[in-house]
């Protein structure tokens, strides 16, 4: 018999400690402002249905925000301890439907929400740990770009295509050659 038909695991989930988990990840060096990215908040008291949810005023801008203002989590109707749990399953591989299973879930509702996780929070999420063999395709940054778009952008100029037409090819060859220095 599945767990699920035991525990209630979300029941078990402590919703302040969830709350915590956000914060301590999307503002690890203390509470900014969405809006202005100023340090100058002060807390603003509690969510009125979520009453571990934190609201902020900022001084700077006088914006008002809360835990979850411009993430995916903020506005949502599932309790933030089901998308907790709903990472937790992602990062253990299961499928949609036994995190369905798991939650108490209909299948779309689990779907649209690891989509959204998938696509990332707009703040910073939980780290995802990658392992095993991670490839990325045909990403390239440009290492003098950092911090000099303008002048890298100058620089390119007309080879950019052709180069990256080179790049592309490399890493095609790259990928189906599989050279065992890697
Ligand atoms: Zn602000």
């Amino acid at each position: 018999m599945a767990a699920s038909g035991l525990i209630n695991l979300s029941g078990l989930i402590d919703d302040a400690k969830c709350f915590a988990l956000v914060r301590q990840h999307r503002w690890p060096e203390g509470v900014r402002c969405p809006a202005c990215e100023k340090d100058a908040v002060i807390r603003d008291g509690h969510d009125d249905v979520q009453p571990c949810r934190q609201r902020y005023r900022c001084k700077a801008c006088s914006g008002r925000f809360d835990d979850l203002t411009g993430t995916v989590l903020a506005g949502h109707h599932q309790p933030l301890r089901v998308w907790v749990l709903c990472l937790y399953f992602m990062g253990l591989n299961l499928s949609n439907r036994q995190i369905a299973l798991e939650l108490g879930l209909d299948g779309s509702n689990t779907q649209a929400m690891t989509e959204q996780l998938r696509r990332g929070l707009a703040a910073k999420t939980p780290a995802v740990e990658l392992t095993g063999e991670v490839e990325i395709d045909e990403v390239y940054v440009v290492a003098g770009h950092k911090g000099q778009p303008a002048a890298v952008a100058k620089r390119a100029g007309s080879d950019a295509v052709a180069s990256w037409q080179a790049r592309r090819a490399a890493a095609r060859w790259r990928r189906t050659s599989r050279p065992s220095s890697a």
